[in-house]
């Protein structure tokens, strides 16, 4: 390439919280380090997060628990504490507004920071500046992430999401040619399955290959948004950060079924991992709901459902899941067949920040924690059918041995 290109017209960073939930649970929980460790949206659904022992064994985001535990019989499968992911992610949210005061929160573990105007002030070079934030955000909050710096958002992403874990991926405007060839075209973000087949169907097959096609055809192809992509892999930024993004109306998370089935077990751990990822969305984007729609969707395309006031403002996962479980309860019939269902969360208010000190709150937490844990050693081996609550049931773990471990956690789950 030309030695004319500038090589940062534009400079972005894309940070990325590696396996983010079950990073965190490492940090209170050191002996799940190297372990096949999953997150479960609920105790009898499916896999939400996993590390990457898991990952290596074929389990998948959305996976039903009870595939994971065919898969890995010795992997250790915990349940979610939003509360406690919420509060990690305001840290590391912390430590990137130290790096920059242009931050855009993307998700509760995902965000893009302006670069622009800051190698005076960090004294760095910008790909410093990508390996600076990740040591920072290593020491403040013990979480690996991954880094991309690059000239757009889009490509700050993809290159985030090269080498994970704990990646730093550094693409200027000279080398952009020669890191897109190195993609496949689904891994450009925006881009899913179907739009990949259709654009393999054009002999587009790489990232770079959807680069040098014509403007044109990709637009008649993918509309206006794939018009975007293509100015942005091009190294023109066209998406702005949006730092304040208006507060939404409602947040929905929903999908098909994958196939038409009648199976209930299947469709509550889809409807669960929806009610996850919607409580994920709350935390991350700091807003609460007061008002929940559950729906299941017939093959018959009717709908089944209802929308529920909840009696206060909440981003609380466990109140989220009742809800939905109480609506699936009342609306799932066994004689029926469903093609997809989903969650939806109205009447949304800010979280208020100031309700109370949120770093007060993490210290009261982890002696909470320290408390709990020294009582259970205390009591020594807890036996079958001891009742913790679910918070506490990781400390009531640690005592015990082997196979054995997995079987104890469901059991005291389902006391607890
Ligand atoms: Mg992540």
């Amino acid at each position: 390439m030309s030695d004319f290109i500038q090589r940062w017209p534009n400079a972005i960073v894309h940070v990325d919280a590696d396996c983010f939930y079950v990073s965190c649970e490492r940090l209170r929980r050191p002996e799940l380090h190297g372990k096949i460790v999953g997150v479960l949206s609920n105790q009898d659904a499916c896999i939400v997060a996993k590390s990457y022992e898991a990952k290596a064994l074929g389990i998948k985001t959305g996976t039903p628990v009870w595939d994971a535990r065919k898969l890995c019989p010795d992997g250790i499968w915990l349940q979610p504490d939003f509360c406690y992911y919420g509060q990690m992610s305001r840290r590391l949210y912390r430590v990137l507004d130290d790096i920059s005061p242009e931050v855009e929160p993307y998700s509760i573990d995902e965000a893009y920071l302006s670069l622009n105007g800051l190698r005076g002030y960090h004294r760095r070079g910008y790909g410093e500046i990508g390996s600076l934030l990740q040591e920072k955000v290593r020491a403040m909050t013990g979480l690996p992430v991954s880094v991309g710096v690059a000239t757009t958002k889009t490509l700050a992403k993809l290159a985030s999401e090269k080498y994970k874990p704990y990646g730093l991926t550094v693409v200027d405007a000279r080398g952009i040619e020669a890191f897109l060839d190195t993609c496949a075209v689904e891994e450009i973000p925006g881009i899913g399955s179907n739009r990949a087949a259709l654009l393999h169907k054009f002999a587009i097959d790489s990232a770079g290959d959807f680069a040098r096609a014509d403007r044109s055809q990709i637009t008649r192809l993918l509309d206006k948004p794939g018009e975007q992509l293509w100015w942005e892999l091009n190294g023109q930024a066209v998406l702005p950060l949006q730092m304040s993004a208006p507060a939404p109306k409602q947040v929905a998370k929903t999908s098909s079924l994958g196939r038409v089935t009648g199976e209930k077990r299947r469709i509550w751990a889809m409807l669960s991992f929806h009610t996850f990822r919607l409580a994920a969305t709350l935390a991350g984007r700091s807003l609460q709901t007061k008002r929940l729609t559950v729906f299941l969707g017939q093959k018959d395309q009717s709908f089944a459902g209802e929308t529920i006031k909840l009696p206060r403002h909440t981003d609380a996962y466990p109140a989220l899941l009742e809800t939905a479980r109480r609506v699936f309860a009342r609306h799932f019939r066994p004689n029926r067949l469903y093609r997809n269902c989903g969650v939806i969360a109205g009447d949304l208010a800010p979280v208020n920040l100031n309700q109370s000190d949120l770093f007060g709150d993490w210290e009261r937490e982890e002696k909470q924690r320290r408390r709990a844990l020294a009582v259970a050693s205390a009591n020594g081996t807890s036996g079958r059918g001891t009742i913790f609550p679910a918070v506490q049931l990781p400390i009531a773990k640690i005592k015990l041995k082997g196979v054995r471990e997995a079987r104890l956690l469901q059991d005291v789950i389902a006391v607890a």
